[in-house]
């Protein structure tokens, strides 16, 4: 969760007095014991000593609160909280997916043919974010000018970071509810980096996500695992022919006839890899295609 910067600062002795403070128990016995309640339907939180401060909820809060920091980050205010979450598995849906990690601007796309597109956010932002980097290199260094603008820099990069996470959980999320196992490229993979920069779309993050969808799979009790990329654009998901297709084309195989968009094609492949890769592990995984 994040403070705005314009909602007016809690007022401390001394302005560069405190980075960080905390409130060591916010919740006991399954209530508040004081401080970091949030009210307001998660728009205000309530410090004591301070009052209710406004906010923006950046999660919804998972498990159970314990501490509380707040702290400050150039101009913006966090508020931090350490939250116990107790792994509790997830019903069986029966159900596995694959997924192929996308172009632009699609972050991914699932063997059920679903297109999760990135949010187009990023794109603005880093865009703002060259723009200031080309002024603040015109500027003196050390200048009022250049430290101003770097902090700027310094805020909208906090703000991609927080917004791209705020994402990736969101994704996740969603694909460790719906399903039992989860395959994925498997990134250590060596070729799929380069091929993934020649389209300029590594940095959207997709190590953080992966991690971020394990973490999750775990505690629901979920199977993620990565599986070979090679080839999963150009073999057929129905009959297993190879042949090249171009980006943005749909995969019609020139052996059997089946037609699909190419990336879902791709995704196919990598739930069938995941699939005869997770039961020759002996993983128990149910699963219908
Ligand atoms: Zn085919």
């Amino acid at each position: 969760m994040k403070r705005g910067e314009k909602a007016g600062y809690p007022r401390f002795q001394g302005r560069n007095r405190f980075d960080s403070f905390q409130y060591p128990q916010v919740w006991r016995g399954g209530k508040w014991t004081g401080g970091g309640k949030p009210v307001d339907e998660g728009r205000k939180v309530y410090l004591p000593k301070v009052g209710n401060v406004r906010m923006k909820m950046h999660r919804p809060m998972e498990g159970m609160p314990k501490t509380l920091t707040v702290k400050r980050e150039g101009a913006a205010w966090y508020a931090v909280y350490a939250c116990e979450v107790m792994d509790t598995p997830l019903p069986a849906t029966g159900s596995s997916v694959g997924f192929d990690l996308g172009t632009n601007p699609n972050f991914l796309i699932t063997s059920d043919g679903e297109f999760v597109e990135a949010p187009r956010f990023f794109k603005k932002a880093e865009r703002k974010i060259g723009q200031l980097q080309r002024k603040a290199s015109k500027k003196k260094r050390g200048s009022r000018r250049h430290r101003e603008l770097k902090r700027q820099i310094a805020r909208e990069r906090g703000r991609v970071a927080n917004r791209r996470r705020d994402f990736h959980h969101k994704t996740a999320r969603v694909l460790v509810q719906q399903h039992d196992a989860i395959f994925h490229e498997d990134l250590n993979i060596i070729g799929l980096a380069r091929t993934r920069t020649a389209k300029g779309v590594l940095d959207a993050g997709w190590a953080d996500f992966l991690g971020i969808l394990n973490a999750k799979a775990e505690s629901a009790g979920r199977l993620v695992r990565g599986v070979r990329p090679e080839y999963s654009s150009q073999d057929c998901h129905v009959c297993g022919h190879r042949q090249k297709v171009p980006i943005g084309r749909p995969y019609i195989c020139a052996a059997c006839g089946q037609e699909s968009n190419r990336d879902v094609n791709a995704a196919k492949n990598i739930l069938l890899r995941g699939l005869d890769g997770a039961f020759s592990e002996g993983h128990g995984v149910a699963h219908s295609h």
